[in-house]
Parts: structure tokens; sequence; C-alpha cells
């Protein structure tokens, strides 16, 4: 590794934050331009919704446990215990009685949920050919040629014990775990991850493994006006299938049904589940990079990366990036009171102002030298 090409945390205060591009924020580009530049942190304005939906703290809890988990062997339920204290004492103060117990719900979720992942690394074995290197490591990759910074956040680094293969794994939380294996295929993420890897330890990338995790509550299963439980759980359900049997067996036992009549209700589900197994609720997919591939996609993340940062040059000079084409399909979107209103010339600042607001903090970055130290291959 030439140490001048790459600059570490220590050194972040001296990086051009104007033209540091997060690898993470191409698909938010992609989708829509608009709503990329208000809620970026990093190009753009920085706003958030006021409330973190649920899949925000439901995943951010899920990572963090499973960063000390990797990193550190602590247990799992210690593990989130700790994510739970932290996120805690970040938002806690500022929560209303609600969302406080909301907050008290998702971190149940996240406890079976994690629970469950324990169950299944031990019967799937997942984890039993793989060293962990090190969890959320940022970097930033300064390149002079182009302009730009590269910035971006592996989720994990590993090795592959039986071939001392270099990957990154990317945990992915997900409300559905097949449509997420269909979509990572079409993700820049992970090539542009695989490249800024063999630049930061000068040895190539074998692939990056998805660590996918369905997010779905086995407990809250919605129940009908005649008190049978709803048959609409198969998109929802979460974590393993023997989960999805108790809650259907508990629910029918608190609701008096024959415990026989609520499974035959639900045979079709259970024989879809049945044969999607584990693969439901938690899954690992290997995506093996090749040189080319990852270096056709950098050249395109370097055009995407010139126009983010034209864009956003031109929003700080008053000129509205482009919306997302069909508003129809943005019904959830955050910032659509302020993008409407900025459609109809009003003051979308102030709506903005008033809906959302501004993130604040970064995250920590580890230095490349102590991860150089933990690659047993280097
Ligand atoms: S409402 Fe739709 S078009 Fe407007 S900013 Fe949000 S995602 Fe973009």
């Amino acid at each position: 590794m030439s140490g001048s090409r790459f600059l570490i945390v220590e050194e972040r205060a001296a990086l051009p934050l104007h033209r540091q591009v997060h690898v993470s924020g191409i698909n938010a580009y992609r989708s829509c331009p608009r709503r990329w530049y208000w809620t970026d942190e990093h190009m753009g304005l920085g706003f958030e919704p006021r409330e973190r939906p649920d899949w925000i703290v439901l995943g951010s809890l899920v990572h963090r446990a499973l960063e000390l988990y990797y990193l550190t062997g602590t247990p799992l339920s210690d593990a989130l215990d700790i994510a739970v204290g932290e996120d805690w004492d970040r938002y806690g103060p500022s929560m209303l009685e609600e969302e406080k117990q909301n907050h008290s719900r998702l971190c149940l979720v996240a406890k079976r949920l994690l629970s469950n992942y324990h169950s299944w690394l031990a019967r799937s074995g997942a984890d039993d050919d793989l060293d962990f290197i090190h969890t959320e490591v940022t970097f930033h990759i300064p390149l002079e040629e182009y302009d730009i910074v590269v910035a971006g956040t592996w989720d994990g680094l590993v090795v592959r014990r039986s071939t001392g293969g270099l990957y990154i794994m990317e945990h992915k939380t997900t409300r559905n775990v097949p449509r997420a294996v269909h979509g990572i295929t079409w993700d820049v993420q992970p090539y542009i991850y695989a490249w800024a890897a063999e630049k930061v330890f000068d040895r190539p990338v074998h692939g990056v493994i998805y660590n996918i995790i369905s997010t779905a509550d086995p407990y809250d299963i919605p129940l009908l006006r005649n008190g049978m439980p709803s048959r609409a759980v198969r998109s929802t359900v979460q974590t393993t299938l023997q989960a999805y049997r108790e809650t259907i067996i508990r629910c029918a036992g608190e609701l008096g049904i024959p415990e026989e009549s609520a499974l035959e209700l639900y045979a079709a589900e259970l024989e879809y589940l049945s044969q999607a197994g584990d693969s439901m609720f938690f899954h690992r997919e290997e995506m093996l990079v090749s040189k080319r591939v990852v270096e056709s996609t950098f050249h395109q993340f370097v055009t995407e990366a010139h126009n983010m940062l034209e864009t956003a040059r031109r929003a700080r000079d008053g000129v509205l990036p482009m919306p997302y084409k069909d508003r129809y399909k943005c019904p959830n979107c955050p910032a659509r009171d302020a993008c409407l209103a900025a459609d109809e010339g009003a003051d979308y600042m102030e709506i903005l102002e008033s809906t959302m607001k501004r993130r604040n903090g970064e995250g920590e970055c580890t230095s490349v030298e102590s991860l150089q130290m933990r690659l047993p291959l280097l």
C-alpha cells in the first residue's frame, strides 16, 4: 500500500469535504436527486425525518449489535443491550411517551430477531469458514485525478479461512429476504466497496457476502375483526419458521381456537414457508467480483459522482434538483410536502425546517493501519 494515497481518521479534518462522494448516496441520488440533496448529510442539506421510521431504528440496532458481536465476540444478547443503551442515550431524551413505547417494542423485536439469527448461525454453520477482521470501517480515498474523495463504510471485512480470500460483508436488514436477494446484483455499492478495499489493502477482493436479515416481527401478527389471525402475514412475518409456527399456535391458544384449525387455516403459508425454510428470514448471498466489472463500475461511479457534485453545486446556487419522475410512487417520502411546495413556487425551506430536522454527528472511523495488522495474509 502506498500510504500517501489514503487518509485515515486523524486526518479527516483536512479532507476537502465538498468533494467527498459517499458510495451509499448513489442509490439515493438515482432514486430522487431532490430528496437526495435535501437529506444527504455530506453533500446536501442533511435533513432527516423528525421521527425515525421503525425500519431505521431496527436496522441501526441490529447493525450495531452485529458489529460488536463480530468484532469483540460479545454475545448477541449483550451486544444488543449495548446497542439499545447507546441508542437510548442518543435519542431517548427527546422522545415523546408514544415514541418511547414504540422504541421498547422495537427493542423486543430486535431481541427476538437476533436470538433467531443466533440459532440460524448454529444450524447453518454460515460463519464457520469466516474470520472477521473488522466491522463498520469508514474509508476515505482521495483521487486527485478525478478531483473527488471516495468515502464509504464497510459493514465487515472477512477472510474465508479455506481459501484465504478477502471479502466485504454487507448486512442488509430488510422486510423481504427474497426481494433483497433479487435486488443486490443491480447495486453499484458492492463493486465500489470492493474497489476501495483493493486500493486500501493492495490485494484482490474475492467478493461481497450479503448477510440478509428479515426485520419483520413474528409476534405481531394482525388479528381480523372475527379474532382470527390475518392471512396477510406472509409478507411481513419475521425470523424463523419455528417462530412463525409458535406464533400461530400462541394466537390460536389465546383465542380459544383449536390448534389444528389454526394450522389448517395457514396450511398454504406453512407449506410455502416450509419450502423457503430459513431463507425466508436469514440468507447469505455471495457475489464474486471480477476485476473487469469492478473497473467498469468504478468508471460509472466517477461519472455519477461528478453528476452528484454538479447537482449539489447548482442546488447551492439556487437551482432546485429534479424530483423523482412519478410522485405517485413516493407517497412515503418525508420531504413530500416541501417537494410539492417547491413545485408551486412556495417557500419549501420553511416546510423542510418545520417537517424535518437537521442531522448531527458522524460515525467514528478506524485507522487503516489497525486493519492491516489484523489482515493475516497481507
Ligand atoms: S416527494 Fe418524491 S419527487 Fe419529491 S422529493 Fe420526495 S421522492 Fe422526490
